[in-house]
């Protein structure tokens, strides 16, 4: 029958088309293994492997063994059978070297490693192959046609794992099953167009061989088996995995408090989502929400009202959410949030402004109203990281980035952001140094009368200069030495550098110093500034100390203690940061300070925003109401000093009168002042009407 071109012609290529079916099936299901090992460790990821390589290596040897029987269906032609059994191994073991290199993360090029290594396995099991194979006939090869088929099994085979590795969109794996059998068809051509065949009946086939009609039976029996048991591997690992995502959901709601899913559910809802994020080529954002100054609302309004405002915090996130979102409580008032698949960073984005979105309205419990603001950090896989607790960590590294730049912020994860944190343990590292070596200083900002520019005195600002980065700000460094209590031994240096600057007379007035509320922890506090004043000599009423309201966080008893013994020797105390905090009113109740510093962030919003124009009028109102005087922090230009000064505010400080300078800058600093107080009060008085027309 195959006498007849026709015939022999839909013979072959009816085969080829049996071929290029059974590369695509088996490639197929070995690419769904192949990602399944991609998204698994251990064993279990050997075991993937393992399928991925017998699914895909049988299915490769399978296609090219139908198109070598092809060739040549009129002659008489067989196979060896140990080299034929053998191109079988070659080609699952370079299957399985191929995946296994193709699947390492940690290396660049991976992928086309792995591929070229596939590609190599493919050409060496079609010679070997081809090798087994003897026909009724004489073979002759064109060298062209073997270069072309060489070169074609390499790139198509690094092109086919590159895809299913670093697949761009969702069709990329099936991509790879493609252009494996794109591969097989490109390579069959190749090869028919490097050889001829013809044929001699003189030659006589060795009756050891196996005839090519019976290998054709063992390969499709080979084939349906292999594929069978892969697909069937495939759909059991499927189905438990649907499994596990319903276990996932019981467990889910287990936060009594907020009716959310926890700590527990959410991390084995994060793996899931990560293995079928990788499997289907999709994007996964991980969130990570954490409320602002929520210790303070427990502290003002009680635990049993911050419970509520969870509560119903929780509930508000809850209901802004869309499918294929997932929100957790991690603790407290930390948040947990999952999106899937969208078109990243944009919906993850979207999804962070809805969650901040849906707390904005203010909170009403038991008759108070409480306003919130949420920081929120975000990180997606794979673009930030292919591992699951790094995407996690990148997002909450966002996050406090975020929250340390201003309350209520969304920040997207960036690299850059581990290189900083870096560079903060490294700073944390040299400051232990720090002290012993000397390298700290302090500088001292003049502090002057608002009504007529005389000088009262200066607040010590500490200064780091570091042997390499030169000097380093204390908004850079006072974090760190307080995360490491180093800010005690600090505190206390700065308390005598500042007394013995005082006793040498080289200070005018009060000096104001600051204490971190870690110093307040200190039994001995108290003992410290005492022994320090009577071994420099200087007067109690000449120190004065600045805290911030969160010193009154925490232990309120301990800190209050403190602070009426440092009273009752005669030290000043003031209040720093005034306005920013939650509490700011109950902290000033609860102690009587001798003085309210007004922050500079309201300061600095004069004239342009209204709002922080009437907030200073109120706290300037309120320190005349409980006979506090009031110091206005960071003026920084004429016209802030005088809408200060015509609201009644007394004392200012900011660099309009001084910067803050080192010692040996203090008398120039000085006279620049005194000059300024020289300048004649009319034009003051024309200036004031001027700011308050603005105002
Ligand atoms: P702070 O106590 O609020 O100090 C005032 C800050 O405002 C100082 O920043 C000062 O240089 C700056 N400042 C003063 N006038 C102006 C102005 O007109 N415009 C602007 N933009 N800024 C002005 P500095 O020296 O960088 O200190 C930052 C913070 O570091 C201080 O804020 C204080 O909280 C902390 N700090 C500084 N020295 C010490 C210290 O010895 N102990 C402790 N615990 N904290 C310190
Ligand atoms: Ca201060
Ligand atoms: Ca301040």
């Amino acid at each position: 029958m195959f006498d007849s071109p026709i015939w022999y012609a839909i013979y072959h290529h009816a085969l080829i088309v049996v071929a290029a079916a059974v590369c695509l099936f088996g490639t197929w299901v070995g690419m769904r293994h192949f990602a399944r090992a991609r998204a698994t460790v251990g064993p279990m990821h050997y075991g993937w492997v393992f399928m991925a390589s017998l699914g895909t290596g049988a299915a490769l040897w399978a296609a090219i063994f139908i198109s070598i029987l092809s060739q040549a269906p009129s002659l008489d032609n067989g196979f060896e059978m140990g080299p034929t059994a053998f191109s079988l191994l070659i080609a699952i073991v370079t299957c399985a070297v191929g995946f296994e290199i193709g699947s390492k993360k940690n290396l660049t090029l991976a992928p086309e490693i792995g591929g070229v290594i596939v590609g190599g396995g493919i050409l060496t099991m079609h010679y070997v192959g081809l090798n087994a194979w003897h026909v009724a006939g004489v073979v002759t090869w064109s060298w062209f046609g073997v270069g072309a088929n060489v070169i074609f099994g390499f790139a198509l085979g690094a092109l086919s794992v590159s895809r299913a590795n670093r697949p761009v969109t969702k069709y990329c794996r099936h991509g790879a099953a493609i252009v494996m059998t794109f591969a097989i068809c490109v390579m069959h051509y190749t090869m028919v167009a490097s050889h001829d065949v013809i044929a001699d009946n003189a030659i006589e086939l060795s009756p050891s061989l196996v005839p090519g009609h019976t290998l054709a039976i063992f390969v499709t029996a080979a084939v349906l088996l292999v594929i069978g048991s892969g697909f069937s591997s495939y759909f059991i690992d499927l189905r438990s995995r649907t499994e596990a995502a319903e276990r996932i959901h019981h467990l889910s709601f287990n936060d009594t408090m907020t009716g959310l899913p926890n700590r527990i559910a959410f991390n084995e809802r994060l793996s899931f989502d990560v293995s079928d994020a990788h499997e289907k080529a999709h994007k996964l954002a991980a969130f990570s929400i954490d409320i602002d100054g929520f210790k303070d609302i427990n502290d003002v309004f009680g635990h049993a009202v911050g419970d509520l405002v969870l509560i119903q915090a929780a509930e508000r996130m809850r209901r802004a959410l869309r499918d294929g979102e997932f929100l957790a409580r991690q603790s407290g008032d930390e948040f947990l949030a999952l999106q899937m698949s969208g078109n990243m960073p944009h919906t993850a984005q979207e999804m962070a402004a809805r969650i901040a979105a849906a707390l904005d309205a203010p909170f009403k419990v038991r008759d108070k109203s409480v306003k919130l603001t949420a920081s929120i950090g975000y990180s997606i896989f794979p673009t930030d990281t292919q591992d699951k607790d790094h995407l996690l960590s990148n997002a909450k590294l966002a996050m406090y980035r975020g929250k340390t730049t201003q309350r209520g912020m969304i920040s997207k994860y960036d690299h850059k952001m581990d290189e900083s944190a870096r560079d903060r343990r490294a700073l944390a590292r040299d400051l232990h140094d720090a002290v012993k070596n000397g390298e700290l200083e302090l500088h001292y900002q003049l502090q002057t009368s608002l009504a007529d520019g005389s000088i009262r005195g200066s607040e010590a600002l500490m200064r780091w200069r570091h042997p390499t980065r030169g000097l380093i700000s204390p908004l850079d460094f006072i974090p760190l030495a307080e995360e490491s209590e180093l800010i005690i031994p600090m505190g206390e240096w700065a308390l005598r550098r500042a007394c013995r600057d005082m006793a040498e007379g080289k200070l005018p007035g009060v000096v104001a110093v600051n204490l971190s509320p870690v110093q307040f922890k200190q039994n001995d506090l108290v003992e410290t500034i005492h022994s320090i004043l009577v071994e420099t000599g200087v007067s109690p009423q000449r120190l004065e100390v600045e805290v911030t309201e969160s010193t009154m966080m925490g232990d309120q008893n301990g800190a209050l203690h403190t602070l009426r013994k440092l009273k009752a020797m005669g030290i000043a105390i003031a209040m720093d940061d005034f306005g920013t905090g939650y509490s700011s009113l109950a902290t000033l109740h609860a102690f009587p300070f001798d003085k309210i510093k007004l922050d500079q962030s309201f300061v600095q919003r004069i004239p342009l925003d209204v709002s922080a124009m009437a907030i200073v009028r109120t706290i300037l109102a309120l320190g005349k109401s409980l006979g506090v005087p009031v110091l206005a922090e960071g003026i920084e230009t004429e016209e802030q000093l005088l809408f200060l000064a015509s609201e009644g505010c007394k004392e200012g400080q900011g660099y309009l009168m001084a910067r803050p300078v080192p010692l040996d800058k203090m008398l120039p600093a000085v006279a620049n002042i005194m000059q300024r107080a020289a300048q004649p009060a009319a034009r003051i008085g024309a200036s004031i009407h001027a700011a308050i027309a603005v105002a």
